[in-house]
């Protein structure tokens, strides 16, 4: 990882998709700041199309598809996504309805259990809204557990049959082998008619945590803040460029060169 000073000027003045995570990414202690918001209505007036790709459930997606600046949202990692799109939501989803209900049964059946192996964690307090996936709380409305144990949260969910990933307050569990790039990839071809090889220059990922690995990954120019580096992630599953600010603070470093970019443009 490089510091984010180093970013290169010319790949920032092209960008013309800004995608990102939002815990720990555009929250800082659990809150999205004042000036996260109006950044992201910024870069849209300036014609950047925004992204965000996360862990939370539809029910929260569904109010950010609606009454946030953005173009889109990816939810529960990548079960599916959520466009504005004439004073309407779009909804494309991975699995049909049937699918999803007798999948959330055994998933809820299995959290549980681990819940129950693990002192100290919980099943997370925005499980009712998920429609896809189950989330097991270490770090949010439970006393932080270390992410030794969220990470043998996460190896006993795939010993169950689920897909797992850590994130920085749950482990997240679905059925299915889709993450935040695959749903990512299906909505640029079905909206934009666009790979990700069409945008890979023109793109910047920030994200915070071993959920964000599938978009740092194949974005090289990702941008984690600074808490990415508390993980024991492996070398290829890192971003390129690393913040010096934690969540908000680090969010808010990119966002003013990107501002600054557009502004040297017009
Ligand atoms: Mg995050």
């Amino acid at each position: 990882m490089n510091p984010f000073d180093e970013f290169p000027t010319r790949e920032m003045a092209n960008l013309s998709f800004l995608v990102s995570d939002i815990d720990d990414t555009l929250t800082l202690d659990g809150v999205l700041p004042a000036a996260v918001y109006a950044a992201l209505e910024t870069m849209r007036a300036k014609g950047i199309k925004v992204i965000l790709i996360t862990g939370r459930p539809a029910g929260w997606c569904d109010m950010i598809a609606r009454f946030w600046p953005i173009d889109a949202v990816v939810g529960e990692n990548g079960s599916f996504y959520f466009k504005p799109e004439n004073g309407q939501i779009k909804r494309v989803w991975i699995d049909e309805t049937e699918t999803r209900t007798t999948n959330l049964a055994k998933l809820q059946v299995m959290a549980e259990q681990i819940v129950g192996e693990f002192p100290g964690t919980a099943l997370a307090e925005d499980n009712p809204w998920r429609a896809t996936d189950v989330a097991v709380d270490f770090a949010e409305d439970v006393e932080a557990l270390p992410l030794t144990v969220a990470e043998q949260i996460r190896v006993r969910f795939e010993q169950m049959g689920a897909t797992a990933k850590v994130s920085s307050i749950h482990v997240n569990a679905w059925i299915g082998s889709y993450d935040k790039l695959s749903m990512f990839e299906r909505l640029l071809a079905a909206e934009y008619k666009l790979s990700v090889d069409d945008i890979l220059t023109k793109t910047i990922y920030t994200g915070d945590s071993p959920n964000d690995a599938p978009m740092f990954r194949r974005f090289f120019l990702s941008v984690g803040m600074k808490s990415v580096t508390q993980y024991d992630m492996p070398k290829s599953d890192l971003p390129g460029f690393v913040t010096d600010g934690d969540g908000a603070d680090g969010f808010m470093e990119v966002a003013e060169q990107v501002l600054q970019s557009k502004k040297n443009q017009s």
